[in-house]
């Protein structure tokens, strides 16, 4: 008797039994065409579902090496696998029962294509990981349906997701060559001295505010002014043209409604890669940018601030500021410090979610209000210092003031949905009529130090279980017993990025975090260890439902605990 045949008799064995007689079929089984591996079984029908992976062999699926031989193409197959099951999943997935029962999925996936957990892929075989809810009536196993589920529809799933012979093997070329293109064009932009390449013909537009999909309608293809285009060679698909936003300073300029903000959400979404047909997949932007915005409310420890905010009432510290409840100012200047300490060259900066006052202070302000009795330096008077000393750009959307003229280095305006480079009009503009601003910013910008993390406040635990965390969606980790509000954190884009940041932080404080590291070291240890073994390092146990995140993204979840405490060794020394 085949492994298969004995789980098939196991189950209808089981049929009509207490749920918890499910864990006897916890372990692997030899299917004819590959093995099933039943790593965890759930305790009762309404529980998070179990965790089943299968592993093929590769004499029967039949994968050509070049299609998974680099680190991008790998990521690229592994995206397209996990989709494809994914859609057996919904075909074959069906209430069989009470709670989850019948259903098998595979982990959520948006737009973008990330390093996921899901699918692994190697020589010898490829392997699948997925959660199906195991069928029963109440409490009571549904042995034939578990046996019809198990035995007939996950191989089913494999000849649809896992053979490449059934599979069309030109759309899987498409995805891992577009991948590729993307990730080559990214890894080209710091040669050019660019930081974001936005392709003619993108599409940037989405469907609407909850469909993440290309706008169908009326959708006004990218276009680049001629004097910012430029041109690259991809390795598969050939030349492709686009505009090429330079180093240094860059507003956007132009009215209402007329695609700034969804041009800068672009290249904010530019970190990651797009399956093809998204629209933006040939957008792509320097890794290490961050998205800035103000969030009132934000926890803040520990971070020195005083190159933004000085002279607080009732004499509260900016070199070490803290705060449970920032201001739109406050939090805005934390967010950017908190990037820069963690490695941040571009910010990226929209006037919808930003504070006013932190973005300027004009000449009249400026006679009113003395510079004694405003805290704030506003980011304009920053904005240089920054690119000229620390060689950090910024691209700002600001359609209502006309004083970020004088500190452009490029100057693009919207249009009816089309860019035009304005710089020498703003040049002239500006010549023409002088704002008379004192500037703020002092000498310069001042040094940006990183702290050390204290790791009793880093604590997973609680009641009796030592770990317990849970992710809400892509806004919010519960990690022990404080909540962590991630919704201000716009490039947090799939909630198996938020399981991987909270792997990540359980991992942080038992393998690395010892009270002297600053934050700076222990994200250099974790993202090196993820980048040379894989997401699976940081769970214990298999998991089909992580997927790759930055250093900047894992910081920003750090910075909000709101347990979180730092030492500032500096300053004690001092
Ligand atoms: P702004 O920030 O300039 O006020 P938005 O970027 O918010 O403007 O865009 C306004 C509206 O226009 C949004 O509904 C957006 O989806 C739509 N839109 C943006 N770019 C395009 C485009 N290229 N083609 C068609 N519609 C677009
Ligand atoms: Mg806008």
């Amino acid at each position: 008797m085949t492994d298969s045949e004995t789980l098939y008799d196991l189950l209808l064995d089981l049929d009509n039994r207490g749920y918890k007689a499910y864990k006897d079929i916890q372990g692997r089984y030899e299917f004819p065409n590959f093995t099933l591996i039943i790593d965890y079984v759930q305790g009762d029908p309404f529980a998070a579902p179990s965790k089943l992976r299968v592993r093929v062999p590769q004499s029967v699926a039949g994968f050509p090496g070049d299609l998974y031989d680099t680190p991008s193409r790998s990521v690229a197959l592994r995206d397209y696998l996990t989709r494809q099951f994914d859609r057996g999943c919904r075909q074959v997935s069906q209430s069989r029962g009470t709670g989850k029962s019948g259903s098998i999925a595979v982990c959520r996936m948006g737009q973008e294509v990330l390093d996921r957990t899901s699918a692994r892929i190697n020589k010898d075989w490829v392997e699948l990981r997925f959660v199906v809810g195991l069928p029963a009536r109440g409490r009571s196993i549904l042995g034939r349906q578990a046996a019809y589920m198990l035995c007939e529809d996950i191989p089913k799933l494999v000849d649809r997701a896992l053979v490449y012979t059934y599979l069309d093997s030109e759309a899987i070329r498409r995805h891992v060559e577009t991948i590729e293109d993307a990730d080559w064009l990214r890894s080209k932009l710091n040669e050019r001295d660019l930081v974001a390449f936005v392709a003619d013909g993108a599409i940037l537009p989405r469907r609407s505010g909850v469909d993440d999909r290309p706008l169908l309608k009326n959708a006004v293809p990218f276009s680049s002014p001629d004097s910012l285009r430029v041109t690259f060679d991809r390795p598969n698909g050939g030349a492709i043209s686009g505009m090429g936003i330079p180093k240094g300073v860059t507003p956007i300029f132009g009215g209402g409604y007329h695609g700034k903000s969804t041009l800068l959400k672009s290249i904010e979404l530019g970190v990651y890669n797009h399956v093809p047909g998204d629209g933006r997949e040939f957008v792509v932007t320097d890794p290490t940018a961050v998205k800035i915005r103000a969030e009132d409310g934000r926890y803040v420890v520990g971070v020195d601030i005083s190159a933004f905010i000085n002279n607080l009432p009732q004499g509260q510290p900016t070199t070490s500021f803290s705060t449970e409840n920032a201001s739109g100012s406050t939090s805005q200047a934390a967010n950017i410090v908190e990037a820069l300490e963690v490695g941040a060259k571009v910010l990226l900066i929209d006037e919808d979610t930003s504070a006013t006052n932190f973005t300027i202070r004009d000449r009249r302000m400026q006679q009113l209000i003395a510079k004694e009795k405003e805290p704030i330096t506003p980011f304009i008077d920053r904005v240089r210092q920054l690119f000229e000393e620390r060689g950090v750009s910024s691209i700002l959307v600001m359609g209502g003031s006309g004083d970020y003229f004088d500190v452009a280095d490029t100057a693009i305006a919207m249009t009816e949905f089309h860019p035009s480079d304005v710089t020498q009009e703003v040049r002239q503009i500006a010549a023409e009529f002088a704002t008379g601003r004192q500037p703020e910013g002092g000498t310069g910008f001042g040094e940006i130090r990183s702290r050390s993390i204290d790791p009793d406040s880093l604590d997973p635990s609680r009641g009796k279980r030592s770990v317990k965390w849970q992710v809400r969606d892509i806004d919010e980790i519960a990690f022990g017993t404080s909540d962590i509000d991630l919704s201000a954190v716009e490039q947090i884009v799939d909630a198996g990025q938020l399981r991987s940041i909270a792997e990540a932080m359980v991992y942080l404080k038992q393998e690395y975090a010892d009270g002297r590291r600053t934050l700076v070291e222990l994200l250099d240890f974790i993202m090196s260890d993820v980048e040379q073994q894989g997401l699976d390092v940081l769970s214990p146990f298999p998991q089909g439902d992580l997927a790759q995140f930055r250093r900047f993204e894992l910081a920003a979840a750090l910075n909000r605990l709101r347990t979180l405490r730092v030492f500032d060794f500096l300053k004690q020394e001092n």
